[in-house]
């Protein structure tokens, strides 16, 4: 998963050239870049963990498999120490064979023999959505179009209640649409249940009969009423059926198999530090998928990328000042519940974390960072990016983002890097069943080892931390100063920060 909204944008080079906290040991960082961008076995750790292992949903045997992957690759790469860490999610979920088809009414001509009313059916291409509940087969269901789900939609539609309801949606062209489409669900969603309607059938984001597969729970628990993405394609077909004037009845059965908490567990590698090695720094990616496809740009690469900046850090021989962890996080996609997990049960050390620096959106070019809303970081951050100008990754954001795995440490206070990318193909195959090995682009994924690398070990080797943990009130402030309060309220967010659930208590 990655979701981006823009709240704010600082272009570097228009901040002041001062650098509070300068960066030793250039020759160091340029070690690191050169070994990093030498041939390596991310691709083959890639293929493995994609085309052999395949999707990776917690709770199903390719996730352990890819726990196990990851912890053979750490080793491989030269760690000081792997394990795991296991956490647990509150459900299973798994598709059964989630089938719909559509029926309609239609005139034919009446000269000749054979005329008057008459009914066609059709195969409707259909998902479930994840962590949705499951739907016991019903049949000639009405299906009413709400447009976008709009409480003036809802109104406009009528009385919906037993019907399953037609979402239209836009198609997935920028972060913010991808922002949206998992903003605008959950009020729909209300609205559907307060409406007693049977089911929704979103229209797929993606053209060409792409369906793809994402929660709009919040936190791994079954969401409300069962729900399908429908090919966009069939959506468009039903919805000029009815716009036409025809009815239109759905089949729908999706027998989706639900069960209790599952067990399931991140990997963490080490390089210890040579001279703090108290104080840590994280790299990190989330190492779970979905599994229509494989998981290969979200989150496969980046995976391989964590495993790949250890090698290069440790084979350039420089130990860092710091330990640097690198971390493969699962649960991810159920509402970054490894991270969650991870910064909670590791809360008392955070103090001595010294930034957390995140990839999760395919292989599109490094353009800068996003520092969640942390002002203060900037002028060293500045210092930080400045060796990874060649490879054009020059801005740095104050935004604070949700929808990845640095989120519960920036609620924590931690610094916080999340790597920002072009889209280039991540929208198209986001969570969907084209998301394989082959759209990985594997030149530009090294050099994203390249700037990870050196960003983690900077941070490892600062005289001083890059910024202070700050306090419970200062995060809150920065929510403020980011314009991020009604972000964190649709996301449901706010009352669990403000009650002391999520995020740093004091
Ligand atoms: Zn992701």
């Amino acid at each position: 998963m990655r979701t981006v909204k823009t709240v704010f944008f600082v272009c570097i080079v228009s901040l002041g050239s001062f650098a509070a906290n300068p960066v030793p040991d250039n020759d160091a960082v340029n070690k690191i870049i050169q070994t990093a961008l030498q041939p390596s076995t991310i691709q083959e750790n890639l293929r493995r963990l994609t085309d052999e292992i395949g999707g990776r949903v917690p709770g199903t045997p390719a996730m352990q498999h890819a726990v196990q992957w990851g912890m053979q690759a750490f080793s491989a790469a030269g760690a000081d120490s792997v394990h795991s860490e296991g956490f647990e999610i509150p459900n299973s979920w798994s598709e059964g064979a989630t089938e719909m088809s559509a029926t309609t009414s239609h005139m034919v001509s009446s000269t000749g023999v054979g005329g008057g009313t008459v009914l066609s059916s059709f195969r409707v291409r259909a998902v479930s959505v994840a962590w949705a509940p499951a739907l016991a087969p019903v049949k000639h269901v009405p299906i009413a179009d709400v447009g976008q789900g709009t409480e003036a939609d809802f109104q406009k539609a009528g009385d919906v209640a037993g019907k399953i309801l037609l979402v239209h949606t836009v198609v997935l062209k920028t972060w913010d649409d991808l922002f949206a489409e998992y903003t605008n669900a959950p009020p729909i969603i209300d609205r559907a249940v307060k409406a007693k309607a049977k089911a929704i059938a979103f229209m797929a984001t993606r053209e060409h009969d792409i369906l793809y597969r994402h929660t709009n729970s919040e936190a791994g628990e079954i969401d409300r009423l069962p729900m399908v993405v429908v090919a966009r394609e069939d959506g468009e077909r039903i919805a000029r059926l009815l716009s036409a004037g025809n009815l239109v009845w759905a089949d729908l059965s999706i027998p989706n198999q639900i069960a209790g908490p599952i067990k399931t567990s991140n990997v963490i590698a080490e390089i210890r530090g040579a001279e703090k090695p108290e104080e840590f720094v994280i790299l990190g990616a989330h190492l779970d998928s979905w599994e229509l496809g494989t998981g290969a740009l979200d989150n496969g690469c980046n995976a391989a990328l964590v495993v790949d900046a250890l090698r290069a850090i440790k084979a350039s021989g420089t130990p860092p000042r710091r330990t640097i962890r690198f971390i493969l996080f699962s649960g991810e996609e159920e509402g970054l519940l490894g991270s969650r997990a991870y910064a909670f049960n590791h809360r008392s050390e955070l103090d001595r974390a010294a930034g957390v620096v995140i990839y999760d959106s395919g292989t599109g070019q490094t353009t800068g960072f996003s520092l969640g809303g942390r002002k203060d970081l900037l002028p060293t951050a500045k210092s930080l990016i400045a060796p990874l100008a060649q490879f054009d990754v020059r801005n740095l954001k104050l935004d604070m983002e949700w929808g990845t795995d640095h989120f519960d440490f920036m609620l924590e206070g931690v610094p916080t890097f999340v790597a920002d990318q072009q889209e280039a193909n991540y929208l198209e195959n986001y969570h969907a069943v084209s998301d394989t090995y082959d759209k990985v682009d594997f030149p530009q994924l090294k050099k994203h080892v390249a700037e990870a690398a050196a960003l983690a070990f900077q941070l490892a080797n600062l005289n001083e931390k890059v910024g202070p943990r700050l306090t419970h009130d200062q995060i809150e402030q920065t929510m403020r100063d980011t314009n991020s309060v009604e972000m964190f309220k649709s996301f449901g967010l706010w009352d669990d920060w403000q009650s002391g659930k999520r995020g740093r208590q004091k």
